[in-house]
């Protein structure tokens, strides 16, 4: 078994992109919009911060109070479209009940979208075509391609349909020429398909929820869940790691698999848009 180590791949990455700025003629730019006072997703946004001033792409939080209305969002939304200085805008989700996030992500131009939830970019995913997609399944992508993982005609099982992580996974690896099949929450008979699996991408919210019965003998197995145990506050993925790995030829450990390629492959994006919109 080989540890896909998302940690140094993400490293490997920073220092290629720190090296691309450097070459731009100006600072390409982010420009994040939070609504409320989700706590993860304060810890989210700093992290981003935080990555973008490594790299000295230009950082802007627009920080609305809990009790906008959607027209305020979506005019801001207006606003950095219309800013030539603005390359990349991103909203952070979740944002409050009363709003709608579906019409704010169709309101950012596709262009801009380094986050790939425009439906014109999933649109553009869906027929293979060149776009902004969804930044997780792209660093797991990537992840693939780091480790020589060949995609072409490999049953490739996601378990997880979510517009963030298994949907765009499914059409990323349909479009590397995988042979795909979607599980979800109402998947009948889910661990006889989990055992067909050649990669198995795994992206539910649910602790040690793979195990090593339900995993083929050498199987490339990609844990995307990120869950925090209550008494130890550690982080585990959804695959039973320890029993799993006697298995499997590859796997991604959590933390430190998918979780750092997220936002290196966010950043990787914001500098693609600078470049699209400067030629
Ligand atoms: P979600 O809640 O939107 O979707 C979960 C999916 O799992 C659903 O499609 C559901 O049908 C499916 N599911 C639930 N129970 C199931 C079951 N018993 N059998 C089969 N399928 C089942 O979650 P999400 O946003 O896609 O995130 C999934 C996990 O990935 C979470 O742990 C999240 O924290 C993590 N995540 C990690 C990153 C990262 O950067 N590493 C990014 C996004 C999400």
């Amino acid at each position: 078994m080989e540890l896909i180590d998302g940690k140094k791949v993400a490293q490997k990455l920073r220092e290629e992109l720190k090296e691309k700025v450097k070459l731009l003629e100006s600072k390409p730019s982010l420009a994040v919009i939070r609504v409320g006072d989700d706590a993860a997703s304060e810890i989210y946004v700093k992290l981003k911060r935080k990555m973008c001033e490594e790299l000295d792409i230009t950082f802007t939080e627009y920080h609305l109070d809990k009790s906008i209305e959607q027209t305020d969002l979506i005019d801001l939304i207006e606003k950095l479209n219309d800013d030539e200085s603005v390359n990349g805008i991103l909203l952070q989700s979740p944002i409050p009940y009363h709003l709608n996030i579906i019409e704010a992500f169709e309101r950012i131009a596709p262009e801009k979208d380094v986050d790939g939830f425009n439906p014109i970019n999933v649109g553009r995913l869906a027929q293979s075509q060149e776009c902004f997609a969804a930044c997780t399944p792209v660093g797991i992508m990537k992840l693939l391609e780091e480790y020589n993982i060949d995609i072409t005609g490999k049953n490739c099982v996601v378990i997880g349909r979510s517009n963030i992580v298994g949907r765009p996974m499914a059409q990323l690896l349909l479009n590397a020429n995988g042979t795909i099949t979607v599980c979800h929450s109402k998947t009948k008979n889910l661990a006889e398909i989990t055992k067909t699996a050649d990669i198995l991408v795994v992206a539910i919210g649910n602790p040690k929820f793979i195990t090593a019965d339900m995993v083929k003998e050498g199987a490339v197995v990609i844990d995307v869940g990120i869950n925090r145990l209550t008494d130890t506050k550690k982080l585990i993925g959804d695959v039973d790691f320890e029993n799993v790995k006697e298995k499997c030829s590859y796997i991604t450990p959590v933390p430190g698999g998918v979780g750092p390629m997220t936002i290196i492959t966010l950043m990787g994006n914001v500098i693609k848009a600078y470049e699209n919109q400067h030629k």
